[in-house]
């Protein structure tokens, strides 16, 4: 029997339409540098964003399922561009500007972007890559910054606020299928060409139903949330549609992510919400640590994209601050777990499922697989690749305009299943442990030694602001961890063999303590603020790094 129900289409128009009127007053701020930021509300926010789709689809042409890229940073108008391309049938893709300009330029020509809308401030990078990116045909330039080098370029160049003025505050809006494509993301590809993926109307609307449940980031019109995780780092993780769809206070840092000025904004908008990988909460700590800031308003934080130590998450709870556990993948829309404590229990209680990854929503389900593809238990001791599958989870890369899509058989599995190369256990009561990724974990002996386990005991001691642990070859061994360290300021020099006793108190096997040791500068970060383990790894087999062996 069919069922009685109405299928409507889930689709970004929805969510934009619904903004705009029901949450009208909602706000987006965005941080200019000066003493006011710019502020527009939700409504202005829907008919500019009205106004930029007849000027895409008027003026520049946009048809069909055309790829516009957006290459900026978090701001009002680029929530704008958010809403206008999917909603018109086109399909937004947000580029990443950290990555290097040949894998920016390899990015726009594989998914054929006919337009680029980028902010003024990152010209000096665009403009070099343009005689490079024969698809692209128009430039629109928004916000502050030199507009010199832009003399001369092949494709044609209109300034934002110029393009949209004056259009209508109507448009025809196509009926779209909820499967269609509406934004792209390409992995940050730090093996082989980078992968794209494609989310669909469907998959963002569910996604934002998922983010907005009390479960997950759980927001309403009386928050403001401080998106710190990049527009571009899949999606800023879901919150622009997610807070339009629920009349979230969105507050935009544009290109201002250092601590100082993250730590004004907090103190005089007091957002109530934030969230950022944990290299933002670490520089925002030692920031607030010097030049302390009020940072109480933001009571719930969301940390994910990479491990967060729980030294952190302790530090920040002195400041009545308290960081929640996420992972999710590019992959994966990205919300793949988060790590509220069931209920009834004391705060000691809780503790041990706050520095878990989290659990599953509803509509992510998981399974962890052994070495020899066997399905383990859940039952907190099996350690296997997560697998995950969902209605917001990736089934294959976009194969380019002509090909079809990849389904790697590293990534995919025969029954369609995303391979997440992750490796953790999950408890009885389905929790997420991460112990490392697949290609991090340290292979020791024929046993597996957790880089990540390492790093959080060595990052709880007070001298230590920061380590990543690689693993490097060692003939007796395979392999071996090599532990490499930042000091905090004024900290008193480096002891290793009192740094390896620190980890042997905090639990570590004695047979995983590392022997090698070097203190080094800062850890490299990839182009969404992770830790780069695989430069550290070249670093040391290039002879780079002063090694110290206890
Ligand atoms: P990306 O697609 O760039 O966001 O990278 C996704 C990867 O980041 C995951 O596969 C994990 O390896 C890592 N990751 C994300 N969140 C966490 C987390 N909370 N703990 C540990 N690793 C994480």
């Amino acid at each position: 029997m069919l069922s009685t129900m109405q299928d409507v289409p889930l689709t970004v128009t929805r969510i934009l339409h619904h903004g705009m009127t029901i949450h009208g007053k909602s706000q987006v701020t965005t941080w200019t540098g000066e003493p006011e930021p710019h502020r527009v509300t939700f409504a202005e926010i829907g008919a500019r964003a009205t106004r930029l789709a007849n000027a895409l689809r008027d003026e520049l042409g946009v048809d069909g399922d055309q790829r516009v890229a957006t290459l900026m940073w978090n701001n009002s108008v680029h929530v704008e561009a958010y809403l206008a391309i999917p909603s018109m049938g086109a399909v937004l893709h947000t580029l990443n500007l950290r990555l290097p300009p040949e894998q920016l330029a390899w990015i726009v020509n594989h998914a054929d972007d006919k337009v680029v809308i980028v902010n003024g401030s990152l010209l000096p990078l665009l403009v070099p890559l343009l005689p490079h990116l024969p698809s692209i045909e128009h430039v629109v330039v928004s916000g502050p910054g030199d507009r010199s080098a832009l003399a001369g370029v092949t494709p044609r160049v209109h300034e934002y606020e110029e393009l949209i003025a004056g259009r209508p505050t109507t448009y025809d809006w196509p009926e779209l299928d909820e499967r269609q494509a509406a934004a792209m993301c390409y992995t940050s590809g730090t093996t082989g060409d980078p992968k794209g993926v494609v989310y669909s109307h469907r998959s963002i609307y569910l996604h934002s139903m998922q983010v907005n449940m009390t479960e997950s980031m759980g927001l309403t019109d009386k928050d403001t949330t401080l998106v710190v995780v990049p527009q571009f780092h899949v999606n800023a993780w879901g919150l622009p549609h997610a807070t339009f769809m629920s009349g979230v206070n969105m507050l935009m840092p544009d290109r201002f992510l250092q601590p100082a000025p993250l730590a004004d904004m907090i103190e005089s908008e007091r957002p109530t919400h934030a969230a950022a990988v944990p290299t933002i909460w670490q520089g925002l700590l030692a920031e607030v640590t010097a030049n302390p800031r009020d940072l109480s308003s933001m009571a719930n934080v969301t940390i994910g994209g990479a491990a967060c130590p729980p030294s952190l998450m302790e530090a920040y709870d002195k400041l009545g601050v308290r960081l929640c556990h996420a992972w999710g993948m590019t992959e994966t829309s990205p919300l793949g777990t988060m790590a509220h404590p069931p209920a009834g229990l004391s705060t000691d209680e809780e503790w041990p499922y706050r520095v878990t990854q989290g659990r599953f929503p509803a509509g992510v389900e998981a399974r962890l697989v052994g070495p020899g593809g066997e399905h383990l238990p859940w039952d907190g001791e099996s350690a296997g690749e997560l697998e995950v599958r969902g209605p917001w989870i990736a089934s294959a890369y976009y194969g380019g305009a002509d090909g079809e899509h990849l389904r790697p058989e590293d990534k995919f599995s025969e029954d369609g299943w995303l391979k997440t190369g992750d490796v953790g256990v999950i408890s009885t009561d389905g929790y997420l442990t991460l112990t490392d990724r697949a290609k991090d974990v340290i292979k020791s002996g024929g046993e597996w030694i957790s880089s990540v386990e390492l790093e959080n005991a060595l990052m709880a001691h007070p001298d230590v602001a920061e380590a990543a642990v690689v693993a490097v070859p060692d003939e007796k061994w395979g392999e071996r961890p090599l532990a490499t360290v930042v000091l905090k300021e004024g900290a008193a020099g480096t002891d290793y063999e009192a740094l390896k006793e620190f980890l042997a108190e905090s639990g570590i096997a004695k047979w995983q303590l590392p022997e090698r040791w070097s203190v080094i500068a800062a850890v490299p970060k990839t182009s969404v603020g992770k830790f780069d383990k695989k430069v550290i790894r070249k670093q040391y087999a290039e002879g780079e790094l002063d090694v110290t062996q206890l």
